[in-house]
């Protein structure tokens, strides 16, 4: 027999599984509801879900689980021709939605069911096979067009239960969040994490700071989030002592899907005392490294390898470079059983990222002497290579963050006839700052080593980013009338 995915659900009982708004569900509720769900998609080759944040995404993802269905989970912000990509590549044969919900005539096709959470039909079913299909997930599209990553049941299985020992993570904790729930942050950690677990997921809908305050004070024990939720949480905690204390009285608070700024990890420690653990990870391979709960938070580490995952640096050639110190950076490769299976439909694209069961995850990282990974950031967008030196964005974005007129930046690289490429400042500067580009190439200048300072600065009102917050750098792109001196 196959172990289960979600062993809280074989024997339900009456202890809260899911709280999303008004709504509860207890395990044997889920049960039940989770159990009708299966039924009305058994045998279905792919089943797509309409992923708002609601209790019905919660319970349809949990239901073809149990019918062993792959899920498709679908941004519901995704634009048409997205979506029409997304319908042609993965063929659903059927949509699943809450009540009331229309979705978009490029997904009408397939059959509809809408997602009852007050029926009760406990799922009888066998097991699947630990290798089957469980999701398939389409990536932020940060670098390309957005591809579909089939994960196996033993991928999601084996990171959840090695995520829960790096963070002594028990069906005890109450997990509050509100991330989007078409994305493996939000759905595979946000929601069967705790699902996996026997504990309580607490989805507040939306984000926002006071309600996460509420449920810190009152049951929750942690929370996850993004950096852009981290620095909104900060700046309201700033000015509301009750809601720094609830940050502080958290067990445990995680960032990750992007760079956490060191800035802002060592502000929130400044008002609420409490250190902010940051972990990585991506689609294909769930995650890969988390600090432990009881280890040492220093800002811009992710941590080592979680259990069960093994990672190595590479250089340029592919040659594992067996280097442990705080400088030499090498491109980030990952094996174990929490690997995707394959692009949907793209074998070329997989044939690209795999050799030798080695993934190729296009970050690039250090790691320390205690193998701690301090990630320094994508291949493609954030190493530039100027007159000779590789150097990090995001090195250089954290110390513009250090600048008190700086409120956001991204650093990129462009063509330069006479350095290769050079360092590119986009700066969305604090309300009615206007730091000078000769006074913020100074400050990094003397943050760091001179040739990492910009040699352009541009500034805008906002930095383009996706629905998961991140930022778009293939997008930060100079129009032909930018003057170096805007
Ligand atoms: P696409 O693959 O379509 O370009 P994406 O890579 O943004 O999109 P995800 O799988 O959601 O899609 O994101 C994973 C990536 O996010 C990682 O490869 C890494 O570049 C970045 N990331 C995740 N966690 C962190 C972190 N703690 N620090 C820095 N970068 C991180
Ligand atoms: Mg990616």
């Amino acid at each position: 027999m196959n172990a289960p995915l979600l062993p809280a659900l074989t024997e339900p009982d009456q202890r809260e599984a899911i709280r999303f708004g008004q709504h509860t569900l207890t395990y044997r509720d889920l049960a039940g509801t989770a159990g009708w769900l299966a039924r009305q998609v058994t045998g279905a080759g792919r089943v797509a879900v309409w992923a708002d944040s609601s209790i019905h995404t919660c319970v349809a993802v949990v239901g073809c689980l149990l019918a062993g269905v792959p899920v498709v989970p679908i941004n519901p912000k995704v634009g048409e021709r997205e979506l029409t990509h997304i319908v042609n590549d993965s063929k659903p044969s059927a949509v699943l939605a809450a009540p009331g919900v229309t979705v978009p005539s490029a997904l009408a096709g397939p059959r509809q069911v809408h997602v009852d959470i007050e029926a009760r039909e406990p799922w009888t079913g066998e097991e699947p096979p630990a290798d089957a299909s469980a999701l398939i997930v389409y990536t932020s599209g940060t670098t390309g067009s957005p591809k579909g990553v089939v994960l196996p049941r033993r991928a999601l299985a084996s990171n959840l239960d090695a995520l829960s020992k790096a963070w002594e993570w028990t069906s005890e904790d109450v997990l509050v969040h509100a991330l989007p729930l078409f994305h493996v942050h939000g759905l595979v950690l946000g929601v069967l994490g705790p699902l996996r677990l026997g504990g309580t997921v607490q989805h507040l809908g939306r984000f926002d700071p006071e309600g996460i305050g509420t449920a810190l004070a009152r049951t929750a024990t942690m929370m996850f989030g993004v950096p852009t939720m981290y620095q909104r949480l900060l700046a309201s905690a700033e000015a509301d002592p009750e809601l720094a204390r609830a940050l502080g009285r958290a067990r445990l608070l995680v960032s990750g899907s992007a760079a956490l700024p060191a800035t802002v990890h060592e502000r929130i420690h400044e008002v609420t005392g409490q250190r902010v653990v940051e972990r990585y990870g991506m689609t294909e391979t769930l995650m890969n490294c988390a600090i432990r709960a009881s280890g040492d938070r220093r800002p811009g580490t992710v941590g080592p390898a979680v259990d069960t995952v093994d990672l190595r640096l590479v250089d340029e050639t592919g040659q594992p470079q067996d280097v442990y110190d705080d400088e030499t950076v090498g491109e980030i490769e990952v094996r174990g059983p929490n690997l995707f299976l394959e692009y949907l439909n793209r074998p070329d694209a997989t044939a690209a990222v795999f050799h030798d069961g080695w993934f190729r995850t296009g970050d690039m990282a250090t790691r320390a002497a205690d193998g701690y990974y301090r990630i320094v950031g994508r291949r493609a967008t954030d190493l530039i290579k100027s007159g000779g030196y590789k150097i990090g964005a995001g090195e250089i974005e954290n110390a513009l963050l250090e600048h008190p007129d700086v409120a956001e930046v991204a650093v990129t690289g462009e063509p330069d006839a006479d350095l290769g490429e050079r360092v590119v400042a986009w700066v969305v500067p604090v309300g009615g700052r206007h730091p000078s580009e000769q006074e913020l190439t100074d400050h990094v200048a003397r943050l760091l080593a001179p040739h990492k300072r910009p040699r352009t600065v541009r500034y805008l009102n906002e930095l383009p980013r996706n629905d998961m917050g991140k930022v778009v750098k293939t997008r930060l792109i100079a129009p032909p009338a930018w003057s170096k001196d805007r």
